[in-house]
């Protein structure tokens, strides 16, 4: 099973016609049950290889790697990222949710509090949500654009493919100056949400996952299909990705998100800093003083 092949049905990249409902959020690409053994097998040795290129981007220092999810309610973004991520060194990986904004950021234009939080070189940055939910909660519930307060003239029918195109330029901005971006949408289905919610209405240890406000949400379930849609066909580029990534199985959604990230650092073509023969010298030096210490 290679990873690198798998991950490519998934990928959003040129997507002027792209539509949701090509990609079924209970595929399994045809890989049948039994395989879930091996899928954590073959998990475990991915972490570790994320690992080994993660220890490379951070002695390079020159590319970042930002990674985006974004979800309907219990889609799993949690727990992916808990487990893809779990190998890694966590001085070199940061990871920021997004939940709804401050009055201080509401003050401020949409993108201000991501561009806080981008990930410095050689550092990985998760945004559990991120500058997305303007053109999805926001777009869904536009009584949450009038608390922006934005001069009335420049709200227009046309604000939100003006959103997408202003992600789209600040996600090629980013690409220019070294950032790596990859973005997941984990799209679940609505019958399984439904089965996840009753699971943390019924388990007590889930109980606390429990929000009334995520049914609410869910009955605006086609106006978010529709803004994700929309987002994902004006922001997919083949600098910055979309992966619809199908989250009905999370055996599955792992190994795609995790393909992902191991395909997105392999890019980079990392290696190790080469010492220059001055620095080489230095270190011949050091060794004799440790050397001839008493
Ligand atoms: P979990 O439920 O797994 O803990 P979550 O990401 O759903 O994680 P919540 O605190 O439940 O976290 O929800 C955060 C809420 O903030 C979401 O409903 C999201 O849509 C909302 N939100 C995020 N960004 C914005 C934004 N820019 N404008 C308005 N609402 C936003
Ligand atoms: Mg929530």
């Amino acid at each position: 099973m290679k990873l690198d092949k798998l991950i490519k049905r998934y990928r959003i990249q040129n997507s002027k016609g792209f539509k949701l409902d090509e990609i079924n959020p209970g595929d399994t690409a045809g890989l049948e049950s039994e395989f879930r053994e091996e899928a954590k097998n073959l998990l475990q040795r991915s972490i570790t290889e994320l690992a080994e290129l993660q220890d490379k981007l951070y002695a390079h220092n020159e590319w970042s790697l930002l990674l985006v999810f974004q979800a309907m309610d219990a889609a799993g973004k949690d727990s992916t990222i808990k487990q893809v991520m779990s190998g890694i060194n966590p001085q070199g990986c940061e990871v920021h949710s997004f939940k709804a904004p401050t009055s201080e950021e509401l003050d401020h234009d949409f993108m201000w509090r991501s561009m806080r939080r981008l990930p410095e070189r050689g550092r990985i940055g998760i945004f559990n949500r991120s500058y997305y939910e303007e053109v999805l909660v926001v777009r869904v519930h536009p009584t949450l654009l009038d608390k922006q307060q934005l001069p009335t003239k420049l709200v227009t029918r046309r604000i939100w493919d003006e959103r997408c195109d202003d992600l789209r330029h600040f996600e090629d901005y980013l690409g220019r100056n070294g950032t790596m971006i990859r973005k997941f949408f984990l799209h679940v289905s609505k019958d399984e949400q439904k089965r996840r919610f009753y699971e943390r209405l019924n388990n007590p240890e889930k109980n606390w996952k429990f929000s009334a406000a995520d049914i609410a949400e869910r009955q605006h379930w086609d106006d978010y299909m529709h803004a994700y849609e929309q987002a994902i066909r004006a922001t997919a580029t083949p600098q910055a990705p979309w992966f619809v990534v199908p989250a009905d199985n999370k055996w599955f959604t792992r190994l795609v998100v995790i393909g992902a990230i191991i395909d997105a650092l392999k890019d980079m073509k990392l290696s190790y800093p080469t010492l220059a023969a001055t620095e080489r010298e230095a270190l011949t030096t050091a060794r004799q003083q440790l050397d001839t210490e008493t």
